[in-house]
């Protein structure tokens, strides 16, 4: 309780107490002004300012009475995150420092290249998830986020897109802190408000979720048909030393994995694309470009080579350039579609795997 007086305190308390209104569907918010003896109504006008307008207060919206408002205010609260600090890279990458409602921060990332602004979330706080060369993954995982929560990160970037690249937000990327499918249910309802007409309207389409890989919800999201793209952070189809540096795979090995991901291809029709990036002396021989053409021939998919980004320490370092070219030849040559991804963002350590609250 240090530095708070017992007033805050109290009013901790109290806030602790209302719910978040934003965990109530639609319904839920219709039902709760029924049982106030209001119109069912009143609970879609609500809804609309909750989601669709992003009102961060229930004095912003102002076409409902004051009456309701004083309702709203004494049962809820809007947990709206706040955009803590932002820094601009030299590339125009920019990365934001999000605090939640509870303090906790996380980090997202707009990348604008000439056509597209695509917004790069968090979809949890720390990492269940042990990948050797991320540096989210020394971070404990404190919590998953709250669907809320992913949807104000990406009208965050939105705003900022509109604001300094004069255009609206294009494409989604959950390739932030986290592992979204060990979030699956909020990460789903955040997905279905982003491409829903009552929150943002985007389509599916350009919404990337990317995965170590967690072979029964892989299956589940085929099961559940979803419409956004599947993104594999692969980086070895060796075993042996996916598990060296990924520990999680002797839990999930490969042949679990490419088993779901047939399985997700069979269900859903959508190619997959697999991330990959090449350490020197970890997965940079012939042999190990083989494996990854014969893991591709499971099911349709294209390869990301993506740079590597360094984490400090040193213990991996980016393959040589004849390494990466090596990958590339071996790849078309059996006829897989391969690109060679330069980092964003790297000098306020935005780029993949750097996101870890520096600041
Ligand atoms: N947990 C999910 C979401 C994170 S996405 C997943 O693993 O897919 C972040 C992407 O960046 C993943 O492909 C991850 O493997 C990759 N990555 C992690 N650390 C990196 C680093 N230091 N340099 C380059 N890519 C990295």
């Amino acid at each position: 309780m240090a530095g708070l007086t017992f007033i805050d305190y109290l009013n901790s308390v109290e806030k602790t107490k209302k719910k978040d209104i934003r965990a109530l569907t639609k319904d839920q918010l219709r039902d709760f002004f029924v049982t106030q003896g209001d119109k069912a109504f009143r609970g879609n006008q609500v809804y609309e300012w909750l989601w669709h307008k992003g009102a961060h207060s229930f004095e912003a919206m102002t076409n409902v009475s004051m009456e309701t408002r004083q309702l709203l205010d004494a049962h809820f609260v809007i947990n709206h995150i706040k955009v803590d600090q932002m820094q601009r890279s030299s590339d125009g990458t920019i990365k934001n420092a999000v605090q939640l409602y509870d303090g906790l921060i996380v980090e997202s990332v707009l990348i604008p290249t000439k056509t597209r602004t695509t917004a790069c979330v968090s979809s949890q706080v720390g990492c269940s998830l042990d990948c050797r060369f991320c540096a989210t993954s020394r971070l404990k995982r404190m919590r998953n986020l709250n669907p809320d929560e992913i949807y104000d990160q990406v009208v965050a970037i939105d705003n900022e897109s509109r604001l300094y690249f004069d255009r609206k937000l294009s494409n989604i990327v959950f390739m932030g802190m986290g592992e979204p499918l060990m979030n699956y249910n909020n990460v789903l309802k955040a997905i279905e408000m982003i491409t829903s007409e009552e929150g943002l309207g985007m389509s599916p389409k350009r919404i990337i979720v990317s995965t170590s890989g967690v072979p029964k919800l892989i299956k589940k999201m085929a099961d559940d048909a979803v419409k956004f793209k599947l993104a594999v952070s692969l980086h070895s189809a060796i075993d042996e030393i996916r598990t060296s540096i990924m520990p999680f795979n002797a839990t999930f090995p490969l042949k679990d994995l490419r088993e779901a991901l047939q399985y997700w291809y069979a269900k859903t029709k959508s190619r997959i694309t697999y991330e990959y990036v090449v350490w020197e002396g970890i997965n940079d021989t012939q042999n190990d470009a083989n494996a990854l053409v014969d893991f591709c021939k499971f099911a349709p998919s294209k390869v990301n080579l993506i740079e590597y980004n360094p984490i400090d320490d040193g213990e991996f370092q980016q393959a040589s350039n004849a390494a990466i070219e090596m990958y590339v030849k071996t790849l078309e040559r059996n006829g897989i579609t391969v690109t060679v991804r330069r980092s964003r963002g790297k000098d306020i350590d935005a780029a993949c795997g750097q996101l870890a609250n520096k600041s």
